[in-house]
């Protein structure tokens, strides 16, 4: 492993006095994260502000109930940081209401079916292999046991979402929720379409924007307001927040929205994330983020084409927003293969299944990369056709099992990684 000026770890004084072993191991983290290329579209780095706020003292603190409403005292600050999280939410998203204190993306979903369902009842959702999330309603999710789920998919040759089959499950079955949005989807999803599926078989409408809550931020896709009832979100992906989740309503929706996160479903709210929450909202509602926002996508999109320029099938052919998914089968190299070669070459996915794999989903055709933390670090359009000669190098040394190959490429990535410095990482 290369090491690098640019890239100086944090020190941790009070950790490396009291616990050396795991300070060592954030160390290694911190350098892991300097000198590797980050593809997986669901992760990011967080600004040194975020990254702050979620260590703070705030995190010693109960406050079980929401502001002006607690069973606990000593509120006095507290209110006023969840307050300002909710304000900066509803401004930056522009809904009515927002509850921060999911604690991350699953939880919130499972608000959600508190909220609105009973067990038991009919939900609709994508389909995981489709590009669906677990919490929508698939077998293995406490929402697929607890609840009968209906999914739905994508077309077999555009790989877009079938909106025929969507309004004739959903005139069929007549679930309570329907689910939109996905953690494999690189296209732009058609919230109104949805809206008016839901309306007209009564069912709440929950777009879950977990993966793509920075671009709607940043005017990058378009927004599920004022289609869904209720959207739901995590704030750590595109959005660049810490891990943590919100959901966010129609006014109407609030009562059912609160209690459900507490007292339905959770205990004391992580005030430190609360935070962190309100400070990325913060960054969010900054003119930078969407630039930020549109050159996410504006990578993507290069990198989707230069992919394509060397042959790659990508699933529906390209991408609208963050997220590129590449169908190996035509490479004869299994994703899983290409993950593992491609994580030796400092460039790290992962992998996925492609609509209709027949191959198992844990050892699926496909492999799952997004832009948003290269974008966080500075690259942009140019340095894309780079990065896809990387991934191109990667998977025909993996396909030879030519170890030096992928030990160049690591060198070649963290050399040129050296000159764009990851925010809450280097002294940048
Ligand atoms: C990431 C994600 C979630 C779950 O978030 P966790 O914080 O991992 O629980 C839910 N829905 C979608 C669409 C996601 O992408």
């Amino acid at each position: 492993m290369s090491t690098h000026p640019m890239s100086q770890p944090l020190s941790h004084p009070a950790l490396s006095v009291a616990d050396p072993e795991l300070a060592a191991l954030v160390g290694a983290e911190e350098q892991l994260q300097a000198d590797t290329l980050r593809l997986i579209p669901s992760e990011n780095y967080v600004s040194a502000a975020v990254l702050e706020a979620t260590g703070t003292v705030l995190q010693n603190k109960y406050s079980e109930g929401y502001a002006g409403r607690r069973y606990y005292e000593g509120q006095q600050n507290i209110d006023l940081v969840e307050t300002l999280a909710v304000e900066r939410a509803k401004a930056v998203f522009g809904v009515e209401h927002a509850n921060v204190q999911p604690y991350s993306g699953s939880p919130a979903n499972l608000a959600a079916y508190l909220a609105f369902a009973e067990p038991g009842d009919t939900v609709l959702g994508m389909a995981l292999p489709m590009g669906g999330h677990l919490t929508h309603g698939w077998g293995v999710s406490a929402t697929g046991r607890w609840f009968r789920g209906v999914q739905y998919g994508v077309r077999p040759g555009s790989a877009l979402i079938d909106f025929d089959e969507v309004r004739d499950l959903a005139r069929k079955e007549r679930p309570k929720i329907i689910f939109c949005g996905g953690t494999a989807v690189p296209r732009t999803i058609d919230f109104a379409a949805f809206g008016e599926i839901a309306r007209e078989v009564g069912a709440v409408l929950v777009a879950d924007i977990a993966h793509i809550a920075g671009l709607v931020a940043g005017g990058a896709h378009p927004s599920p307001v004022p289609h869904a009832d209720v959207i739901s979100t995590t704030t750590h992906k595109t959005l660049r927040g810490p891990r943590g989740a919100m959901l966010m309503s129609r006014a109407s929706h609030a009562k059912a929205v609160d209690k459900a996160v507490f007292p339905g479903l959770q205990g004391g709210p992580h005030n430190h994330t609360t935070a962190a929450i309100a400070v990325a909202l913060r960054e969010a509602a900054a003119p930078s983020f969407r630039d930020y926002a549109h050159a996410v996508v504006a990578n993507a999109k290069a990198l989707a084409e230069a992919l394509l320029a060397r042959g790659y099938d990508l699933v529906s052919g390209g991408t609208d927003n963050h997220l590129v998914l590449i169908d190996l089968t035509s490479k004869d190299v299994p994703g899983k293969v290409a993950a593992k070669a491609l994580d030796r070459a400092g460039i790290v996915v992962n992998y996925n299944t492609v609509p209709f794999d027949p191959r198992k989903p844990f050892d699926p055709s496909g492999i799952r990369i997004g832009t948003p933390s290269l974008t966080s670090r500075g690259l942009g359009t140019d340095r894309m056709p780079l990065v896809a000669e990387w991934i191109d190098r990667s998977v025909q040394a993996a396909a030879k099992g030519d170890e030096d190959a992928l030990a160049v490429i690591r060198g070649e990535v963290a050399e040129l990684l050296a000159g764009y410095p990851a925010p809450g990482l280097a002294t940048d």
